[in-house]
C-alpha cells in the first residue's frame, strides 16, 4: 500500500505547487514602467465580500498608496495617448457605475489626489447605481471622468448589429447629457468582435478598454481593445505588485 501513499503525497505537492504558482504569479514576464497600468476595478464596499468584483475600501486605499508609493502619475483613460511618454502612468478604471464608488472610493481618490475613470451602464438595473447629484460632484472634482459601458449592461455577442450600435451609441448620448462628455468606452463583460471596435471607432470614441489581463503599449493607432490589469479584493500585498508588474496576479 505504500506505492498509494506516495502517490497521494506527490499529487498534494503537485497540487500546491500549482495553486502557488497560479496565485504568484512572478514568473510572468516583467512589464517595463513605461508602460501604462489601466486598472479594472468594480464595486468599494465593506458590505459584500472580497472577490474579483470587489475590493474592500481598506485593500483600495492600500492600492492607492502601493501606487503613490511608485510615484504613479494617474490619468483617465481618455489620456493615455498624451501620457505615453511618461513612466508610471496609471489609469484606474470602474466598471458599471455602482453607488459605492462615491461612498468609498471616491473619498480615497481625493486623499491621494488620484484620478479614475467610471465607465456608466446608464440603464442597468439590480444594482445600486450612482446618482446624478453623485456623478456630477465627482465630475466637477476633475478627479473622475466617465465612460460609457453600454446602456444596458449587455453581451454585445448576443445582439444584432444595429441592437449593439444602438446601446453603444445611446450610452454615449446618456453620459454627455449628464456630464458633457463621454470620451471612452468599456466593452461589457469584456465580450466583443472586430465589427463593435470598428462601432466603438465610428460613434466617436476615443478607445476602449477590455478585460484582457495584460499590460501593453497604449497604440494611438488602434486604441479599441486596450488590456487591464486585473485585480481581486482579497488580493495580499505581494500579488498586488505583482499583478501592478506582471498584469495579472492569477491564472
Ligand atoms: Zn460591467
Amino acid at each position: 500500500m505504500m506505492w498509494l501513499l506516495y502517490a497521494i503525497i506527490g499529487l498534494v505537492i503537485v497540487a500546491s505547487l500549482l495553486y502557488f504558482l497560479g496565485n504568484y504569479t512572478f514568473w510572468l514576464p516583467f512589464r517595463s514602467s513605461k508602460l501604462p497600468r489601466v486598472v479594472m476595478l468594480h464595486q468599494v464596499t465593506p458590505h459584500s465580500d472580497a472577490s474579483g468584483m470587489n475590493m474592500p475600501p481598506e485593500k483600495f486605499e492600500q492600492l492607492l498608496r502601493l501606487l503613490v508609493s511608485k510615484q504613479s502619475i494617474f490619468c483617465f483613460v481618455s489620456e493615455l495617448e498624451q501620457y505615453r511618454e511618461q513612466s508610471n502612468v496609471v489609469a484606474l478604471s470602474f466598471d458599471d457605475g455602482f453607488m459605492d464608488n462615491y461612498i468609498y472610493a471616491y473619498p480615497l481618490l481625493k486623499k491621494y489626489k488620484a484620478k479614475a475613470t467610471i465607465y456608466l451602464a446608464t440603464q442597468i438595473e439590480g444594482i445600486e447605481k450612482l446618482s446624478h447629484v453623485q456623478i456630477h460632484e465627482m465630475a466637477s472634482s476633475g478627479l473622475v471622468e466617465f465612460g460609457a459601458h453600454t446602456q444596458h449592461h449587455v453581451n454585445l455577442l448576443k445582439l444584432d448589429d444595429e441592437t449593439a450600435y444602438q446601446e453603444m451609441q445611446q450610452s454615449k448620448h446618456d453620459v454627455e447629457a449628464l456630464v458633457g462628455k463621454c470620451p471612452s468606452f468599456a466593452y461589457p463583460f469584456g465580450r466583443f468582435n472586430e465589427k463593435h471596435q470598428q462601432m466603438v471607432r465610428e460613434i466617436g470614441f476615443k478607445n476602449a478598454v477590455s478585460t484582457r489581463k495584460k499590460i501593453e503599449p497604449y497604440n494611438p493607432e488602434h486604441p479599441f481593445n486596450i488590456p487591464r490589469v486585473s485585480t481581486h479584493g482579497a488580493m495580499n500585498a505581494l500579488q498586488m505588485r505583482i499583478a501592478l508588474a506582471k498584469g495579472r496576479y492569477k491564472l
